[in-house]
């Protein structure tokens, strides 16, 4: 992982979620994870190794990798969450414009980081896959629906986060 992206990410979530967010030092992708016949990584069991390092006083974990993430029922996955729980995980690997022979896009890259993290931790709120296309809550296969849709959680959706982070409270 650019370290300089992660430290990118930490102030983004911090800024969107109202809430401290720290870094945590790199660690190995755990070698259980890792399927050699599709050279991918399976992303439950890196959150279930996440789950054995969460910080005491920490009330979600995302990882990020750079690796390419699947599950056994899909060909790859952009990230994956406990529905809520603690643990969220994304890859930048599909998030590169690289991936599909296209040059590298730096901003283009970091939006999609942004909104695939706020979507896999709105998971771990209990969010669902939300209906509105502004909504970053909106279900994205693909790229394209992930630049298609909203940069941040639509009101409904913010509600739901905010009313577990205490944000807002007087
Ligand atoms: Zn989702
Ligand atoms: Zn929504």
């Amino acid at each position: 992982m650019d370290p300089g992206i992660l430290q990118w990410l930490r102030k983004e979530m911090a800024d969107c979620l109202f809430a401290t967010v720290r870094a945590m030092p790199q660690v190995p992708v755990p070698p259980e994870s890792y399927d050699a016949g599709r050279n991918q990584y399976y992303s439950t069991k890196i959150l279930k190794e996440m789950l054995k390092e969460v910080p005491e006083d920490a009330f979600k974990i995302l990882g990020v990798t750079d690796k390419d993430l699947c599950i056994p029922i899909l060909t790859y996955v952009f990230g994956e969450a406990q529905l809520g729980g603690t643990a969220a995980v994304v890859s930048l690997a599909r998030l590169r414009q690289e991936h599909y022979g296209a040059a590298p896009d730096r901003p283009l890259l970091l939006s999609r980081l942004r909104k695939e993290s706020l979507h896999e931790l709105g998971h771990t709120f209990g969010l669902i896959h939300c209906p509105s296309r502004d909504c970053v809550m909106y279900l994205s296969n693909t790229v394209a629906e992930v630049d298609g849709k909203g940069r941040t959680f639509c009101r409904a959706c913010m509600t739901v986060v905010t009313s577990q982070t205490g944000a807002g409270r007087e």
